[in-house]
């Protein structure tokens, strides 16, 4: 087992964490950064194996900044997975499938970021289904699209911008179908926030330039197919009957969706820190201090989606302003940190209002939810279908918990991560509940699967 002490431990390499430990560091911190990705960037900067960044700015930028902080010599693990934090802060990590490291560290910054999210549909288990994101990497992973005929649909910015990456990657998108009808509204958002132009115009003009075709107001109905995925029901959206609506169908071999994105709060859950929810922000989010960073545990920061997704821009802003409150914290300063808090909080104000306008236009309502019956799994761990979980309501398991122990929805490898969100959602929807009532998961040890050897190896340090 490898061995390691430390200041700050930022875990999470993406703009959030990686501008943490640059601030941390500058200020004289002995700063280490962990990540479960095989590169550094998160999910905005994803770097790819095929060098594709040489074409697309977003991940150049993400390289510059990588090779600044490697530069600077701020100590980067890849590859690791942290799996559990004991008190004043001992940080379990697995490297690669075997590889054990122990890091002990005066404060923790937490940058996990957040996870795509989709609402299960009847086929949404098929082959060829994938979340808009999985779509994403694999083009960035492979260097080619996931398929010939791809139809990418549900809500938000981010279908803009997987469209872009596939189009740029020589990719061919059948359709790209949303189910809000207030894109034009972006317009006017753009237009009260003009330096959000260039970048816009970055992600809409290849993907107009492709001629793809485009549906607003329409939502999936479900996905078909023998083997695999060979067709998509959609429906347009309506406030009145949701099934009488107007149908399409559209053969396709590859179809990517995203319901917007959730912050992966299990680490801060695990330190107990305070959560707190807003449908605007993905759910449940870590709460923070925000000219600090600070969470209500002592010494423990938090910046990045895991405290409300807002955005690549807002990321990298929180983390540079958690970067200098952790630092400063542990009794590192240097001149003119003052100043540069206060530009900070000044430019995050913007970014926050832009991005809660980006929420309002694409929240996810209940007409523009996919369709889902009783048979539709939605623990794919577990293999728990909806019919299940309405049973365990009926007989009286009126909370996430409860439904956890009568079905076995969460006890799987995701431990809840993805279903967890997606039948509370399903619950307050079909009771008329407030979901917040359902509470978030509360995870324990470990939080990742991890292999024998590794707890054996924390256990023979008696660090358990
Ligand atoms: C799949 C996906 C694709 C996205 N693509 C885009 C895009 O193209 N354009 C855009 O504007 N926005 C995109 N976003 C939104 C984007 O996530 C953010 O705006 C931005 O990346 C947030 O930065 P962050 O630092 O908070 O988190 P992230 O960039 O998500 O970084 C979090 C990092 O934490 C690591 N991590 C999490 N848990 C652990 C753990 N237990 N142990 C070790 N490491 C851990 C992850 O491996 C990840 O690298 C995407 C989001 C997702 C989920």
């Amino acid at each position: 087992m490898n061995v390691l002490n430390t200041d700050v431990l930022v875990i999470g390499s993406g703009p959030s964490g990686l501008a943490a430990a640059l601030e941390a560091h500058r200020n004289g911190a002995n700063t280490v950064i962990v990540d479960s990705f095989a590169r550094a960037g998160g999910q905005y900067w994803m770097q790819s194996k095929y060098g594709l960044e040489r074409n697309d700015r977003q991940m150049q930028a993400g390289a510059n900044f990588i090779t600044n902080s490697e530069n600077l010599g701020i100590k980067t693990i890849t590859d690791a997975e942290v799996w559990g934090i004991l008190p004043k802060y001992r940080v379990f990590i697995q490297q690669g499938s075997r590889d054990s490291i122990e890091i002990t560290a005066r404060a923790l910054v937490i940058c996990t970021g957040a996870h795509d999210f989709v609402m299960p549909f009847t086929g949404w288990t098929l082959p060829g289904v994938m979340t808009a994101g999985a779509g994403q990497r694999y083009v960035k992973m492979y260097g080619k699209p996931p398929g010939d005929k791809i139809v990418l649909a549900g809500s938000g910015v981010f279908l803009w911008a997987v469209a872009a990456t596939i189009v740029k990657a020589g990719g061919k998108l059948e359709a790209m179908v949303e189910s809000s009808s207030n894109q034009f509204r972006l317009f006017s958002l753009i237009g009260r926030h003009p330096s959000r132009w260039t970048e816009t115009r970055r992600l809409l003009s290849p993907v107009l330039r492709s001629g793809v075709q485009r549906l607003n107001g329409y939502r999936i109905d479900y996905a078909q197919g023998e083997d695999r995925i060979e067709a998509v029901k959609l429906r347009q959206v309506s406030n009145s009957d949701r099934d009488a609506s107007q149908e399409l169908e559209m053969e396709t071999d590859c179809l990517l969706v995203s319901h917007g994105f959730r912050p992966i709060t299990e680490i801060t859950a695990l330190l107990r820190c305070e959560h707190q929810f807003d449908t605007k922000k993905g759910g449940w989010y870590c709460k923070t201090d925000p000219e600090t960073g600070a969470t209500s545990i002592d010494n423990v920061y938090a910046a990045g989606e895991v405290t409300g997704v807002t955005g690549a821009q807002s990321a990298l802003i929180e983390g540079a302003l958690a970067g200098l409150g952790v630092s400063e914290k542990l009794g590192f300063t240097r001149n003119g940190i003052e100043r540069k808090r206060a530009r900070l909080m000044k430019r995050q104000l913007r970014t926050a209002r832009f991005a809660d306008g980006l929420a309002e236009l694409f929240e996810l309502n209940t007409n523009s939810m996919p369709r889902i019956d009783d048979n539709t799994l939605v623990c794919r761990c577990e293999d728990v279908i909806w019919g299940d979980v309405l049973k365990s309501w009926d007989d009286g398991a009126q909370n996430l918990q409860a439904v956890k122990y009568w079905t076995r929805l969460g006890m799987g490898r995701c431990q809840g991560r993805i279903c967890g969100v997606a039948v509370s959602r399903l619950l307050a929807n079909q009771f008329d509940l407030d979901p917040r009532i359902f509470g978030f998961n509360h995870p324990r040890l470990p939080l990742r699967p991890v292999t024998v050897n590794v707890v054996h190896d924390a256990l023979a340090r008696k660090s358990l």
